[in-house]
């Protein structure tokens, strides 16, 4: 913290900077392959929040040379339909990732979607079997939200390594996920939730705060240690602002950096995303590859 406030995480820079690397990986597949690879994104219901976050991927697509396909789905949709879209998705060669955005109707259960999904071509780890993987360490597709908080601490050159760190949040795709990717850079973790019984007692103590709860406000300056460094995942819309979960006026005088919102973890999500878009499209491409190229080499 300087007398000017805390050092402002801004996640801009470092979105440019991945989405550079990934142009150019775009370019290098079309030479390769002769072909854009797509990014489905399946939005069941119309949600006007959504809708305005899944505009933003699309124009990302755009600017990187990803094919974005806006698959709308009427929110009458039945399970059993909706596991039919999807599976088509994952028979779509075009099709190198699908995402679905959340929340689903009530009546459809998640598992409708995480069951469904190609784990290949799960690029925001939502599949059991990515989750598995993220758990054991092993190589999969870890949920983008989740990276990029951690990123952000990575990038901006936050030290981690036997740090406390506390997460705020125990959601599969934001909370978890994000505590166990600070456990894989050596924090030492908590994870808090609805039912912690002194949510303050343990925010004190983090060096690290992530918070990814979804209430505006819900963390003030008196709940944070000295100098912490916060990564406020939150988004809520309060009037016609965008806030996040940790009340920024009094956090700025307590803390060394913080993330702005809206400007810190999101464009970082949305620059991962197309990362994850194109690691999928190159396994899948260099699978497709392997037998014809087989086929070619055993030609006389
Ligand atoms: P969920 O609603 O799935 O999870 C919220 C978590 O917060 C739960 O684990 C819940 O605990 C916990 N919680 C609720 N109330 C409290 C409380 N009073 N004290 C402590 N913990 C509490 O939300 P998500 O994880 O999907 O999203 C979290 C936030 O992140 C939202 O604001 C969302 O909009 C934002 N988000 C931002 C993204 C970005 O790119 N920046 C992308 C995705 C999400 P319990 O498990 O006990 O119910």
């Amino acid at each position: 913290m300087s007398r000017n406030g805390p050092r402002l995480l801004h996640g801009a820079p470092i979105a440019a900077e991945i989405r550079g690397q990934v142009k150019d990986d775009v370019a290098a597949f079309k030479r390769r392959y002769g072909f854009a690879p797509t990014l489905a994104i399946v939005m069941v219901g119309r949600d006007a929040p959504s809708a305005v976050y899944l505009q933003q991927i699309l124009r990302s697509c755009r600017n990187v040379g990803i094919s974005g396909r806006l698959v709308e789905i009427p929110g009458r949709v039945s399970a059993a339909a909706l596991r039919s879209r999807i599976a088509q998705l994952n028979d779509d060669p075009l099709v190198a990732g699908i995402i679905v955005q959340m929340p689903l109707p009530r009546r459809i259960p998640l598992s409708a979607v995480t069951d469904t999904l190609d784990p290949a071509k799960d690029i925001d780890g939502i599949h059991p079997l990515n989750a598995g993987r993220l758990e054991l360490g092993h190589e999969g597709f870890v949920p983008t939200t989740a990276q990029a908080a951690v990123q952000l601490l990575k990038s901006s050159g936050i030290s981690l390594e036997g740090r406390r760190a506390v997460v705020v949040g125990r959601s599969n795709v934001v909370g978890k996920p994000a505590a166990i990717l600070l456990l894989r850079e050596n924090t030492t973790v908590t994870v808090c939730h609805s039912r912690t019984r002194d949510l303050a007692a343990e925010t004190r103590r983090a060096e690290v705060l992530v918070v990814a709860v979804g209430k505006p406000g819900l963390i003030t300056g008196s709940m944070l240690k000295r100098r912490a460094v916060v990564i406020d995942v939150g988004i809520n819309v309060v009037g016609d602002r965008i806030v996040g979960d940790v009340d920024f006026e009094t956090a700025k005088d307590v803390v060394s950096a913080i993330t702005p919102v809206p400007g810190g973890v999101g464009p970082v999500t949305n620059a991962l995303l197309l990362t994850h878009l194109m690691r999928a499209a190159a396994a899948q491409a260099q699978t497709a590859d392997t037998p014809r190229r087989g086929l070619r080499q055993a030609r006389p």
